[in-house]
């Protein structure tokens, strides 16, 4: 039998047809080839190859912020209202702490709220444990792919801390921070903190006390703050997720801000910083692959982590080591 890793004849064919079961084996193939790649040599199969590469199709929007802000509940909700609007959606869910991941409530909820066997639906975990560095590339590669397989919106749903969360982020065109109401100190520390990571800013739970408030510090933050895109002034929209209120003008901010980049050199821009951050996370994965793999195969790495542990050699030292080995 074929190995769990080998790519079925004409599977890139299925995935641009939007066949589901090929989809869901195209993203487990990518998910685990970073992984694979540090222990076996293996590349990007060339019957995938054609699926990783071009320009992506799709709007990108990642979902970031704090446990807890929502993020799940209304990345839900968002799915639910883009498939009203006739878009086919693709969800993944970086968050470990995500009920996509667990398939639990939330998962349920909207499956619910969709037809079950909604073709323009699909919504994929990824394993945030285990890729040895290779997490943001294998979020890349499964956004491209649920791309090629037509989703128009892919949501990337990823907690706001960490440079894993980063690297994920370098994957959208369209960054959502979710906030929630907060008071005194607290927003004192939201104003310091927030401004440069999001596209379009979410004042979450704005069912509860304080909503009006954060809505205007935010807003007021903005105004002072020197944007990375000056032709674009981040919106702050009021949403409650739980009882789905300010959906409209969320998916309006975020058109908007998808023909900003469609129309001008903010485009260009991002898509340059995408490409950046995309190639640094092929360099890590490579260097995994092509200089760690083979050390610790032989050996070699384990002593060099003696002799660093032992004080013997400086990380820097060791480090410049590895690197030699490039150049025997
Ligand atoms: P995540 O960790 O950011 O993904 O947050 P979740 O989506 O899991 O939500 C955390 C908690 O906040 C859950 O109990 C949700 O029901 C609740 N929650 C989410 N959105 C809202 C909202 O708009 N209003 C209120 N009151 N609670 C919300």
């Amino acid at each position: 039998t074929a190995p769990a890793n080998s790519v079925p004849p004409g599977l890139a064919e299925r995935v641009r047809a939007g066949e589901r079961a090929a989809l869901a084996r195209a993203l487990t193939l990518v998910e685990s080839l970073p992984l694979e790649g540090a222990s076996s040599g293996a590349r990007v199969p060339p019957d995938l190859a054609p699926l990783l590469a071009g320009r992506v199709r799709a709007h990108v929007v990642g979902v970031t912020g704090a446990p807890g802000a929502g993020k799940s509940t209304l990345v839900g909700r968002l799915a639910v209202h883009l498939r009203e609007r006739g878009r086919r959606v693709g969800v993944l869910a970086v968050d470990p702490s995500s009920p996509f991941s667990g398939g639990a409530l939330l998962g349920d909820r909207v499956r619910m709220a969709v037809p079950v066997a909604d073709p323009g639906l699909f919504v994929r975990s990824v394993a945030s444990r285990g890729h040895q560095g290779g997490l943001a590339l294998a979020v890349f590669r499964m956004v491209r792919v649920m791309a090629a397989a037509g989703m128009e919106t892919v949501l990337v749903e990823t907690v706001g801390a960490g440079q894993n969360d980063v690297g994920v982020l370098g994957v959208a065109d369209t960054v959502v921070l979710v906030l929630n109401p907060a008071t005194g100190d607290e927003i004192q520390a939201l104003k310091a903190g927030i401004v440069e990571i999001g596209d379009v800013m979410v004042v979450n739970k704005a069912d509860l006390p304080g909503a009006d408030e954060t809505y205007r510090a935010v807003t007021s933050a903005l105004d002072i703050a020197s944007s990375p895109d000056p032709g674009w002034r981040v919106p702050v929209v009021r949403v409650s997720a739980l009882q789905d209120r300010g959906l409209d003008l969320l998916i309006e901010a975020l058109e908007r801000h998808r023909i900003h980049l469609s129309s001008g050199p903010a485009g260009l821009r991002r898509r340059r910083i995408q490409a950046e951050w995309e190639l640094r996370a092929a360099l890590l994965a490579a260097v995994e692959r092509r200089l760690v793999a083979p050390l610790t195969a032989s050996g070699r790495w384990a002593h060099l982590v003696d002799r660093l542990a032992s004080g013997e050699l400086s990380a820097d030292e060791a480090a410049e080591a590895v690197l030699g080995s490039l150049n025997p």
